[in-house]
């Protein structure tokens, strides 16, 4: 029996047959005193095994189509399944640059692995997420691949933001001979990747090499510098000082509650408690607040990732108690499932359905109390989920030394109106080309959060890529006249005769 392009024969009946292939964890009881990722991986028979579930399905295969970037997961998996983990990352790597990020924190689960066809025969989907992760450890570990960019084209490019987007495009710019310079307003690049997602998701040890990785194929990272702040250079001198401009920077505007006392010491917004539990206090700013958390009672309220992020956090901070409030059910809740097995098993409470309505300073000033309120389902709202409707008079007092906000993010809708010629959303993002990414402004094009508003790893990746594409486009048509001309007419300068 063969695919569509018989070109890899595969008995499926037989292959369904393999049972899936369990990838080693930590235990709980281990995990909770370190910050390392709770799966070790597969090894190099493992591997093999899982990716021999892989049944080859003939095209449109539904794991492509499910992937935000369309990675050609059965390619990856049939060259794993032979033993040939080389050509498996190199299936990923037409695609992609981040298997080691994606591997790890994309939700599989609704995207490439929701859409298996072996998980709709009632087994468990092929377990994709781990074997990417694993391809991309192996490549590395191995000394991983000779990437060699193209001749120098000449061309310069500026990326402002150094997460995922940022990276993902300038990768695959500096791979094409252009040169590009990435400004980050954090001491070290990663974005969220480094300044967010903790490390028993994403080890800062990967981050690291992939940076090295980027900067081997000649990109340059400029970091402690955040674009149009006082002093620092505006995108308008980006835009006369490179021949495209990429804006990277993310959705870091994080919403705020509206309620009495959400000011008061002890509430932390979640980035700022994430940096100050996860990262190296090498990588921070001088002067980054660090909360005291060994034996505090914590709550933080939010269902998203970013909830399960900071519990699992304040767990590690050997934290006496966490409890997560959410207002709407365990149903409703946005963050990975799996996620908050995890937590659970690592000892955090939930309070579904329960709404701060104030937070109570103690004598000292700093919160001590939360008052709560119950809450009931009402009717679905503009998201599909069923509104939070209060339930008077269920109120009840909570004691509390530590609260986290996990409600939320928005792009920055300030530094859009910065921007002259450059559109934005209700909401701060960033309007662009959706074919190419290119914003109302000639030479500056925008991708990832900015865009998208709080989303994913990938479908940052994805937004990045086709910016790529286009000021690679841009790039080989640009003749120096043209660039001198619209420069020109960008700084509203009489064009030289
Ligand atoms: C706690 C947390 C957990 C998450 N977990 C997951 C997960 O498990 N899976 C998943 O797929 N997604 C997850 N996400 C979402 C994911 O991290 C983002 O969607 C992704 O990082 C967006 O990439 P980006 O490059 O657009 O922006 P970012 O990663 O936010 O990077 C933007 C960069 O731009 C820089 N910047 C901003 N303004 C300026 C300026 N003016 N000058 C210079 N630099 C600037 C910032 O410093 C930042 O480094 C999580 C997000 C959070 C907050």
């Amino acid at each position: 029996m063969t695919n569509l392009t018989g070109l890899r024969p595969i008995d499926r009946k037989e292959h369904l047959k393999i049972p899936r292939e369990p990838v080693p964890k930590q235990p709980p009881e281990e995990r909770i005193h370190n910050f390392n990722e709770v799966y070790r991986g597969y090894n190099e028979e493992t591997v093999i095994i899982e990716a021999s579930r892989c049944i080859q399905c003939p095209e449109p295969q539904p794991c492509v189509l499910a992937c935000p970037i369309h990675n050609d997961i059965p390619l990856a998996l049939w060259h794993t399944a032979n033993g040939d983990f080389i050509e498996g990352y190199k299936a990923y790597r037409l695609t992609s640059t981040l298997s080691e990020v994606c591997g790890r924190v994309c939700p599989q689960e609704k995207l490439c692995q929701g859409a298996c066809v072996v998980g709709a025969h009632g087994d468990p989907p092929v377990y994709i997420g781990k074997i990417e992760s694993f391809l991309a450890d192996y490549i590395r570990r191995h000394g991983g691949l000779n990437l060699k960019p193209k001749p120098p084209t000449g061309r310069t490019v500026a990326i402002v933001g150094a997460g995922p987007a940022g990276l993902h495009a300038a990768e695959l710019l500096a791979l094409n001979g252009h040169s590009v310079d990435v400004y980050d307003a954090w001491p070290k690049p990663g974005g969220l990747l480094h300044y967010g997602i903790p490390g028993f998701k994403l080890e800062k040890d990967k981050i690291e090499a992939l940076i090295a990785r980027i900067e081997k194929v000649g990109v340059r990272f400029i970091c402690n510098t955040r674009v149009n702040d006082p002093g620092q250079p505006s995108v308008d001198d980006l835009i006369e000082d490179y021949d495209a401009v990429l804006l990277a920077i993310g959705a870091g505007i994080t919403a705020t509650m509206g309620t009495e006392g959400e000011d008061l010491p002890g509430v932390w917004q979640s980035i700022p408690f994430l940096v100050a539990t996860n990262v190296p206090e090498s990588d921070l700013p001088e002067g980054t607040p660090i909360p005291e958390i060994k034996g505090k009672k914590v709550v933080v309220v939010g269902g998203g990732d970013t909830g399960s992020d900071c519990v699992r956090s304040a767990v590690r901070a050997d934290a006496a108690e966490v409890t997560l409030s959410y207002r709407r059910s365990e149903a409703e809740m946005p963050g990975r499932e799996e996620d908050r097995g995890f937590a659970r098993e690592e000892g955090v409470k939930y309070e579904f359905l329960t709404q701060p309505v104030r937070f109570i300073p103690g004598e000292d000033g700093s919160v001590s109390k939360i008052e709560i309120r119950r809450m009931k389902l009402g009717e679905p709202d503009a998201s599909g989920r069923r509104r939070p409707v209060p339930i008077e008079g269920s109120e009840f007092i909570l004691d509390v030394d530590l609260v986290v906000l996990a409600i939320g993010f928005w792009p920055d809708e300030k530094f859009a109106k910065q921007v002259e010629g450059m559109e934005s959303k209700r909401w701060g993002e960033i309007k662009v080309d959706p074919d190419t990414g290119m914003t109302s402004r000639i030479g500056l094009w925008a991708a990832g959060d900015a865009v998208n508003g709080a989303d994913l790893v990938v479908t940052a990746m994805a937004s990045a890529q086709r910016a790529a594409v286009s000021i690679d486009r841009y790039l080989q048509t640009l003749t120096d006249e043209y660039q001198r001309l619209h420069v020109a007419s960008r700084i509203k300068e009489p064009v030289a005769a």
